[in-house]
């Protein structure tokens, strides 16, 4: 099964306004010589329309970085599933671990953003997470199908051909200290393992699933190249557009 490479930039809170277009301006005309790998810039919400605006009529996509699981209403400072939709946003990271850990998202939150994003035809891209105090290999592994079960709680076979899963080791986040590709793999292979319990495995066949953690040039390669691994999401490489760009090469 060929499940189509993606490279996923996480902007988190770093990037202003005036610095997307140039940024934009630079990747669009070169992802030209890379045609079957999916781009995608995800930034925060103040960026978003700048984004949108700036990609316009180029192969690349726009992610939000979070949103609340009401459609609409009284929800001040809250970002609407149905907004990020119409400003033209392909897709949402939902309960990444700094979400998790900063602003205590709890997997139920998880499922029901899930719910949200697919509901408003905005694709989920869910973050699993792993905490660094785990140290038992059955409780690792029973930590990571856990949240993948509840995160997909209520989601129908149709609906998964719009999820991605990206797991993300909180300990790798930002640390300079990315998994192993052979650790990685294990991972996510039990990621794939339950999607195909939880559905089918023609469903698991084709479910992307991401890597993220300490991804750079100098290791991306090495990942990618594991059977499961199809994707990578990077936050602090993809910051430098020609990074991205590398990336997307290694990809
Ligand atoms: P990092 O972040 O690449 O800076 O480790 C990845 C992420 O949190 O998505």
């Amino acid at each position: 099964m060929s499940r189509r490479p993606i490279v996923i930039a996480n902007w988190k809170m770093n990037k202003l306004p005036s610095e997307v277009s140039q940024y934009i301006q630079y990747v669009a005309p070169k992802l030209v010589g890379y045609p079957n790998v999916d781009a995608v810039l995800a930034g925060q919400d103040v960026l978003l329309n700048t984004m949108v605006m700036a990609a316009k009529d180029t192969s690349i996509e726009i992610g939000a970085e979070n949103m609340y699981w009401q459609d609409k209403g009284a929800y001040t400072g809250e970002t609407s599933p149905r907004a990020l939709a119409d400003l033209g946003i392909s897709k949402v990271i939902i309960g990444h671990s700094e979400r998790r850990n900063y602003f205590r998202e709890t997997d139920e939150m998880v499922n029901l953003k899930t719910l949200a994003a697919l509901r408003n035809g905005v694709a989920p891209i869910i973050a699993i997470d792993e905490a660094v105090q785990l140290t038992s290999l059955n409780d690792h592994a029973h930590w990571i199908v856990n949240q993948v079960v509840e995160s997909l709680k209520g989601v129908t076979e149709q609906e998964m051909s719009h999820i991605l899963l990206a797991y993300e080791p909180t300990a790798a986040i930002g640390s300079g200290q990315a998994m192993t590709p052979v650790d990685a793999q294990k991972s996510l292979r039990i990621i794939r393992q339950t999607v195909a319990d939880m559905f089918n495995q023609d469903i698991a066949d084709r479910v992307r699933i991401l890597y993220g953690g300490s991804v750079k040039p100098a290791n991306a390669y090495d990942l990618l190249k594991q059977p499961d691994i199809d994707g990578v999401l990077v936050g602090d490489a993809a910051l430098d557009a020609t990074t991205f760009l590398e990336l997307i090469s290694l990809a």
